[in-house]
């Protein structure tokens, strides 16, 4: 687990989140030679083995800017419109920047339904491990066109934690205007000094924080935030200035910059923990010997093959209970398919799932990754 700027060098996967005042030079209009340049270290990154999903902000922004609107419009709608127009400048940027680089990107807008919804959240977890498995470049922003003002993300601080818990990244950096989070407001102490690492969870950080009000959208409130929240799943964060030079790649490199936000558990238990004690169970796999030899000793994903009987109903996402043939517990996860699904798949090769549903959403009933073996 991280717990110093020189052990983010061993870190994977990354999701890189960009803040509206930093891409759009406060409402100017798109820094483009800036986001080159973060382009071209993002390309590094991934050319060395890593895997990088980017959060954009700055629709909202750059749609102002093309329509000529120097105030934020106060009604709903017109923000949702300012997000939809700016939004093609956005991906418009970012891909032809990554494609100077021979990448491909691809646009995923998101709203809190969609990943509060486990069906949903499924699907985008799908989507976005497969894009970075393909080696694309995930453009994530909010869907701001169909979000309601209270569930906004706002300036996707949170979006890109609720990102870190959805494809298990090791690592969240927050690029902002500022250096990172300093002990007190820099602004008004000259004596603030920027913390370089503590734990996300400290109590004494909600102080220094403050409540948002001040720094308001995206302020450092929102920041530690996001930083808790990407603990849930075992993820760091770093909070750093976007403009300092070669900021990404020092980083990489496990240069001391910025605020260094550490989760308080390993990914595996954080997530493991979330899974067996926030869902409800919805119903039960029966699994024959040999599954439940494979799952215990190898950690390997549930296929339908090993499954001999289903009860209950659920849907795809919920939380279901594997047992064996006495009864007795020995895993849950986060099932693939419904109930109605498994019973036709039950005790048959993945191989078949095509032929007996007339799709697959995936080939296993159960992805490791989505299991806790009891
Ligand atoms: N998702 C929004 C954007 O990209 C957030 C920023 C805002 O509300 O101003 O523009």
């Amino acid at each position: 687990m991280i717990k110093t700027h020189s052990e983010l060098q061993s870190t994977q996967r990354w999701v890189v989140k960009i803040g509206s005042a930093l891409i759009t030079e406060d409402g100017q209009g798109l820094d483009l030679a800036r986001l080159a340049a973060w382009v071209d270290q993002l390309a590094d990154l991934i050319a060395s083995g890593k895997e990088i999903v980017v959060v954009s902000s700055g629709a909202v922004a750059e749609g102002m800017t093309r329509m000529g609107w120097s105030k934020r419009p106060q009604a709903l709608h017109d923000l949702q419109a300012a997000a939809a127009i700016g939004q093609m400048g956005l991906v418009q940027a970012w891909e032809s920047e990554f494609k100077r680089r021979g990448l491909h990107t691809a646009q995923v807008l998101l709203t809190h339904d969609d990943l509060s919804n486990r069906k949903r959240y499924l699907n985008a977890r799908g989507t976005l491990r497969s894009l970075v498995s393909l080696g694309v470049v995930p453009v994530v922003n909010e869907n701001d066109v169909v979000a309601n003002d209270e569930l906004r993300f706002g300036d996707n601080d949170s979006l890109a934690a609720l990102v870190a818990n959805l494809i298990e990244a090791d690592l969240v950096v927050l690029l902002t205007d500022q250096q990172g989070m300093f002990d007190a407001d820099p602004r008004h102490n000259s004596d603030a000094k920027l913390i370089s690492v503590a734990q996300a969870n400290a109590k004494e950080l909600d102080a220094v924080a403050g409540d948002g009000g001040s720094l308001g959208r995206g302020g450092m409130a929102t920041k530690l935030r996001a930083a808790r929240l990407a603990g849930r799943s075992g993820a760091a964060t770093v909070i750093a200035a976007g403009r300092e030079e070669s900021v990404l790649a020092r980083l990489s490199k496990g240069e001391q910059l910025g605020t260094l936000l550490l989760a308080q558990e390993e990914a595996d238990d954080a997530r493991k923990r979330w899974l067996a004690g926030h869902l409800q169970v919805k119903g039960s796999l029966v699994l024959d010997a040999g599954a439940v030899k494979v799952l215990q000793s190898s950690g390997s994903s549930l296929l339908a093959v090993g499954v001999s009987d289903v009860s209950g109903q659920f849907i795809r996402g919920e939380l279901v209970s594997c047992i064996d043939a006495q009864g007795v517990e020995i895993a849950r996860g986060l099932v693939n398919y419904s109930a109605d699904e498994a019973r036709k798949i039950q005790g048959k090769p993945s191989s078949e799932i095509a032929a007996l549903l007339g799709y697959v959403d995936e080939p296993e009933l159960i992805d490791r990754d989505n299991l806790v073996v009891l």
